[in-house]
């Protein structure tokens, strides 16, 4: 099963997975089932949106109304590395989402798009693991 990979530009980097999503379930052959979309890595999450600039700023926005970077993380106290925020913002995200496989196709809404959410606070090289399974 292929893997996504992805660059990212760190903290706040929202990416489209798809198209590439879609392909890999067309190589699949499942016509009716579920592809999970898994990411590798805890300071990272998956969910669906509608991909555009406003939205995509809305959710930075959100993040950092509900799990501000500036403030104390004992991950920080810890670690240092200074991405506790990172990782309390991937937990509460999640790391895939289950999309339905209906005709061979992802079962998205017009407005819905796959991606990944990035939340540390570097560039990132990121797996992700797309499993289409049939019913
Ligand atoms: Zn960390």
């Amino acid at each position: 099963m292929p893997n996504i990979n992805v660059k990212t530009k760190g903290e706040g980097d929202v990416i489209d997975l798809t198209s590439a999503v879609g392909g890999i379930v067309s190589t699949s052959k499942v016509k009716e089932g579920a592809a999970t979309v898994f990411v590798v890595g805890s300071t990272a999450a998956i969910t669906t949106i509608e991909f555009e600039p406003g939205l995509a700023a809305d959710m930075r926005e959100a993040a950092e109304r509900l799990f501000p970077r500036g403030i104390d993380y004992e991950h920080h106290r810890r670690w240092g590395d200074g991405n506790g925020h990172s990782h309390v913002r991937a937990a509460f995200v999640g790391p895939s989402v289950t999309v339905p496989i209906i005709k061979g196709k992802l079962a998205l809404g017009t407005w819905q798009q796959i991606v990944l959410l990035e939340y540390d606070v570097r560039p990132r090289d990121r797996t992700v693991i797309v499993q289409a399974v049939g019913a």
